[in-house]
């Protein structure tokens, strides 16, 4: 049973694909700069095609083409289902759905919250309905595992008029990821979702936290966008909106405010670089030394924040790229967390094991390397699996 699972970009494709009896993963091909004069595709790091790949639909031939020269799928007929990671889902998607022309109808519509996004994956499902109608696709939301919000979470202190009508309200993101290393959690404790209480840390470029009571997401820290919360990359995370009142006063427009707080914030901002591993290379200087701890002081706070909300939590999850590869950030984030329970052996947490944890710990703090793409692949048999 082989299922495909497809992240559609503006002008990439990253196409993995799994063996799901085994859940192992068979390929996984990245497709860059479809659309310009030279596009590329890498298979284990290596280029193994470069020309011009016009539109998503040619960028799939190619996939497809190349799996079936490497006797790895015969062609796209011979799938279970394609899963596609869908950013918005908005109020309407709780849940992953099987796609038809209403659920496109629909992801288009809501574009308007996601113009970056929404269309891109549209184009990954367009393309592969246009090389095989047969196949079951699937759409995966980063939304929908956050749907479980209480409406005191996720509602604005603004106008309700603006909730009712134009959608203003807190959606949450990376619910893929924060979904899949719950789960894992919970297997690596031996104890079932329903009894655990969890918060979960992405840090990766984009980063964000969520409170998951029993299996279900309470809070999370990424917003109407993904720019709330954490201090991120390039992203402010939290700021006051008075800030942007006032700079908005000053002479910025709505380009030069959408590059700041997207692009030129967070710890690029900060220090002028986005990259973890800098910063803690250069930790002795002030700059660097004090993007490192404003990034680790917003966690703390949000663990504080869902220790609160959730009534004290069983365990503390650590992932993506830096959540998983940054000693550092876990040994700063964790310090001085006794009062909840969370304590963190120092060696452990050096040494790259997956329970960091102080044997006297009430909490178990763990490092989970993240894997959205599996996640995406066994929604789609489960949603395909529904229907047959
Ligand atoms: P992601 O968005 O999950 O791919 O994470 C990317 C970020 O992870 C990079 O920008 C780095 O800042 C960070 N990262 C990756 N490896 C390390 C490492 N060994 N130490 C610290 N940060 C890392």
């Amino acid at each position: 049973m082989k299922v495909l699972t497809i992240n559609s970009g503006s002008s990439s494709l990253k196409v993995a694909l799994f063996d799901m009896k085994s859940e192992k993963r068979l390929s996984f091909l990245e497709v860059e700069k479809i659309g310009e004069r030279v596009s590329r595709m890498i298979f284990q790091k290596e280029t193994v095609f470069e020309g011009e790949v016009k539109s998503h639909f040619e960028a799939i031939e190619i996939v497809e083409d190349f799996l079936s020269k490497r006797d790895i799928l015969k062609n796209f007929n011979h799938l279970f289902a394609v899963g596609h990671r869908v950013v918005h889902g908005g109020e309407k998607f709780k849940k992953s759905v099987l796609v038809d022309r209403d659920v496109m109808r629909e992801i288009e519509r809501l574009s308007s919250l996601a113009p970056l996004h929404n269309p891109a994956n549209l184009k990954g499902i367009e393309a592969v309905l246009k090389k095989s109608s047969k196949v079951p696709q699937v759409a995966v939301f980063d939304t929908s595992f956050h749907q479980t919000l209480p409406k005191e979470a996720f509602l604005y202190a603004i106008d309700y008029n603006l909730y009712e009508k134009e959608g203003i309200r807190r959606y949450g993101f990376h619910g893929t990821s924060h979904s899949y290393v719950a789960k894992e959690a919970a297997k690596i404790v031996g104890k079932s979702l329903k009894e655990l209480n969890l918060i979960t840390l992405h840090l990766g470029n984009g980063a964000s936290a969520a409170a998951i009571k029993r299996g279900k997401s309470i809070e999370t820290s990424m917003g109407f966008t993904p720019l709330e919360g954490l201090v991120m990359g390039s992203r402010s995370g939290d700021i006051d909106a008075g800030a942007i009142l006032y700079l908005l006063k000053k002479g910025f427009d709505f380009e030069s405010l959408d590059y700041l707080l997207n692009k030129n914030s967070g710890l690029k901002g900060l220090c002028g670089v986005n990259d973890m591993r800098e910063i803690e290379k250069r930790i002795d200087k002030e700059r660097f030394r004090e993007a490192f701890d404003v990034f680790c002081h917003r966690i703390k706070k949000y663990i504080g924040a869902y220790m609160a909300v959730l009534g004290g939590a069983d365990v503390l999850v650590f992932t993506a790229g830096i959540g998983e590869n940054s000693a550092l950030v876990r040994e700063k984030v964790c310090s001085g967390l006794d009062v909840f329970g969370i304590k963190i052996d120092k060696e452990k947490n050096r040494n790259g094991q997956i329970d960091i944890s102080k044997g006297d710990s009430k909490v178990k703090v763990l490092v989970i390397k993240t894997d959205e793409e599996i996640e995406i692949a066994r929604e789609s048999v489960r949603v395909v699996s529904k229907i047959c």
